[in-house]
This record gives structure tokens, C-alpha cells and sequence, in this order.
């Protein structure tokens, strides 16, 4: 039986497909045609939701006399559950089909307790590494780099959503404006060409992986970089795994067809000579160590380090809406400069000037849609926290002068409109 997003899986489970009210309002109507499942009579009654480590207590209640409806109602700890279960509820939108968000309720000997399981169906991303693979490891091809879950495409050189992030991409020499030195890469985005590896025609666009590209920087997630033996610096056959590298910026400029093209600078994780180590045996013979100083290698790693410093502080939180951040295989939380790092703001990379915000609030906060108050650290100008004050630790001490040209910015583009 299926009746709206609830259906039978047997006698004894069901399975109800959340969307974004389950996660916004802690409630949910149950179809008349599953009042049986949960043994609904006339009267309310309290539920025990039971997952294998902890137990909720819900309700199932009548409400209104004229069209009765029953509907769930659950607490905040259940709410809780739900959001670290799923961590991409974030990025839905109203109205969003949620098909691959499941929960499943099982009847148990208890008629007032049912078991709970959460079933995640999207077809995960998966970021950092994969459990059994190292960087240098190599595999014979795309399809089997897809069989270990390192790459699942297995043509598109980028593995990513327009709204999770990126977080795998292949180099196979397919287009002409890359550059590779092994730790650091200068990457084409994908789209624009005739064929695949074939002429630049037309322009790209931060839509795709491309944009998967641009939210990984934005997130400071990290991405699988691998190497085909097209390549360079890439193996003598096959696909070689090189390990985690991020995105420190990107750009839309004039490639050399003329056109378009969306570029991502990525450097490792690792310095120079640690990555040459690791990946040693598997280097094609005409490698050259490539003589750079690590200045760069270590400004990077400062910046990757700093921005993990401040979600660790904040325990993966926004600092803004204190919602809880962390993925299963990375956070999505950002650490935000409150005065920008590059031109013309000149802000410097210090904790000092960071926030931990989540993907909304970051992006609301860059465009100066609010700011917050130097003084009492209330946010102001935002809807629905008008009365909010940023939440702040007492390891982190921001200085006050960045929130003051943030509210200049603030206030400019206020008065400019
Ligand atoms: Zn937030």
C-alpha cells in the first residue's frame, strides 16, 4: 500500500519518506489506511521510537473535529537524530521530493513501541578517503575506480552535486588549459566540448560538478584527486589514486579555444616531498621533482587548518542559527572570513576574523544581507533573528574592528539600494 509519501514494506514495516516539514516541524500526518499499523482508536496516545541506541517518546494525536486527521508528533531529540542521520536535509528546499530520505517503522511486541531505522538513499557522495584505498594505489579502470567508490561516474571527470559539493575528480589529459605539478593543479571544469577530451565550442558554466567544484572550495571540503595514466605525472597504466587535495579558488576566464572555461586551483594535502614518497612507485620514470619552495604548500595548509580550528570550536555548528553541521565523511560547516581574504578587502586568515557559519548563513552573511552588531554581537537585519545574538565561545575572540568594516559594507550597500 502507498498513500502520499508513507508505504507498506510488509505485515510488520512500513516506511514514510521524509521531506522537509519532518525536518522543519517534527510532525507528520498519517494516511487513514496506516491508523492500523500504529493501532489508532478514538483516543491520543504516546509512542516509543526506538533506534538501536536510544528511544524517543512521540504521540499520536487527533486534531481537528471536522476533518480528524491523526497526525506524529515527535521532540526535538528525535528531530536531532533525524538531521544528523541525513545531514543533507540542509540543501532541500520546500517542496523537494526527499524519496531517497526513508524512515521505517517496525511493530515490535509492544503495540506502543515501534523500531526506527533511517534509510539514506541519495546516492551519496562520499567525501575524504575510502576506507582501503591509499594514495599511490592503482586500478586498471574508470569502471573499476567506480567499483571502489573512489570515482562513481565513469566517464565525467568530476564526481559532484550543484548542491553537496564535489568530491572526486579524475585527470585524463582531456582538456588543453590544465596544468599539473603534481601537488598542486590547475583544473578545466567540465562542459563546452565537442566531444569528450575533444575542442573547447563553447563556454562553461558553475552549473554541475563545476558548481560541485565551487561549493567544495566554498566548504573547504575535500576532493579525491586521481590520475590517468594521460596524464603527465600519472601512472605508466591504468587510474592512480593521489590522494585528498582542496580547492583554494577558482575562476571564469578566456581559455586558450577562446571560450569560456570555469578553472579550480587544488593543492594536496600533503607537501611536495610526502606526496612524491607516497606515490614513488607508481611515477611514471621521466618524473621530475618540481622545485617550489612550500611557502605556498604551507599558506594553504594554514588556511585549511585554521578553517577546521574554527568548526572544531564551534563543535560543527553555526554560530548564527546553531545548527548542527557534520556529515558523515566531512563537515559542511564553513569557516567564514568576516572581512574578505582577497582584493580589495585585504582581511587577514586569522581566527580572529572567522566565524563558523552554515552554508545559508555564509552565503547571506558574504552578500551583506545582514551583519552583526560590533558591540553586543547581535545579529541584525536578518528575518526570524531579530532577537539573536551570535553564539560565541570563549576560545574565540573576534576582533571587533572586522565586524566594524563588515557593517560599513553592510551599511553601504544598504544605502546604495
Ligand atoms: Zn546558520
Amino acid at each position: 500500500m502507498e498513500k502520499f509519501s508513507w508505504k507498506t514494506i510488509d505485515d510488520n514495516k512500513i516506511l514514510k519518506e521524509l521531506d522537509l516539514s519532518s525536518f522543519s516541524y517534527k510532525v507528520s500526518v498519517v494516511p487513514q489506511d496506516f491508523y492500523s499499523f500504529f493501532n489508532i482508536e478514538d483516543e491520543d496516545f504516546d509512542i516509543v521510537l526506538k533506534t538501536d541506541k536510544h528511544s524517543y517518546s512521540a504521540s499520536l494525536k487527533w486534531a481537528r473535529e471536522k476533518s480528524p486527521v491523526v497526525r506524529l508528533w515527535w521532540k526535538e531529540d528525535f528531530s536531532e537524530a533525524l538531521k544528523e542521520k541525513f545531514p543533507k536535509w540542509i540543501n532541500r528546499k520546500k517542496g523537494d521530493k526527499f524519496s531517497n530520505m526513508k524512515l521505517i517503522f517496525e511493530k515490535t511486541a509492544d503495540k506502543k513501541v515501534f523500531n526506527v531505522s533511517f534509510k539514506d538513499d541519495s546516492d551519496g557522495l562520499v567525501f575524504g578517503h575510502i576506507p582501503g584505498v591509499s594514495a599511490g594505489d592503482i586500478f586498471e579502470s574508470r569502471k573499476e575506480l567506480s567499483e571502489y567508490g573512489l570515482h562513481a561516474p565513469t566517464m565525467a571527470g568530476i564526481w559532484g552535486r550543484e548542491n553537496e559539493g564535489s568530491c572526486s575528480i579524475v585527470l585524463s589529459g582531456g582538456y588543453e588549459d590544465d596544468i599539473d605539478n603534481l601537488d598542486y593543479i590547475l583544473y578545466t571544469g567540465q562542459g563546452g566540448q565537442d566531444a569528450p577530451g575533444g575542442k573547447q565550442v563553447s563556454d562553461q558554466e558553475f552549473s554541475r560538478g563545476n558548481k560541485g567544484l565551487q561549493l567544495s572550495c566554498e566548504y573547504g571540503l575535500p576532493v579525491r584527486v586521481t590520475r590517468g595514466h594521460q596524464v603527465n605525472n600519472g601512472p605508466e597504466s591504468g587510474y592512480r589514486y593521489d590522494g585528498l587535495y582542496y580547492v583554494t579558488s577558482y575562476e571564469r576566464i578566456i581559455g586558450k579555444s577562446g571560450h569560456y572555461i570555469c578553472r579550480f586551483h587544488l593543492e594536496s594535502e600533503l607537501s611536495i616531498s610526502d606526496l612524491e614518497k607516497k606515490l614513488d612507485e607508481n611515477l611514471p620514470e621521466n618524473y621530475k621533482t618540481t622545485h617550489r619552495t612550500e611557502t605556498t604548500i604551507n599558506k594553504i595548509n594554514r588556511n585549511i587548518k585554521l578553517r577546521e580550528k574554527i568548526k572544531e570550536i564551534y563543535g560543527h555548528k553555526c554560530q548564527v542559527c546553531n545548527v548542527y553541521l557534520r556529515r558523515p565523511h566531512g563537515a559542511i560547516a564553513i569557516g567564514a572570513h568576516i572581512k574578505g581574504l582577497g582584493q580589495p578587502h585585504n582581511g587577514p586568515d586569522a581566527l580572529s576574523n572567522m566565524l563558523c557559519l552554515c552554508p545559508n548563513h555564509h552565503a547571506q552573511f558574504d552578500d551583506l544581507a545582514f551583519y552583526i552588531d560590533p558591540e553586543t554581537f547581535a545579529v541584525k537585519g536578518l528575518e526570524g533573528y531579530e532577537e539573536v545574538n551570535l553564539t560565541i565561545s570563549n576560545n574565540h575572540k573576534i576582533d571587533k574592528e572586522f565586524l566594524e568594516y563588515h557593517k560599513d559594507q553592510y551599511e553601504k550597500k544598504t544605502n546604495e539600494n
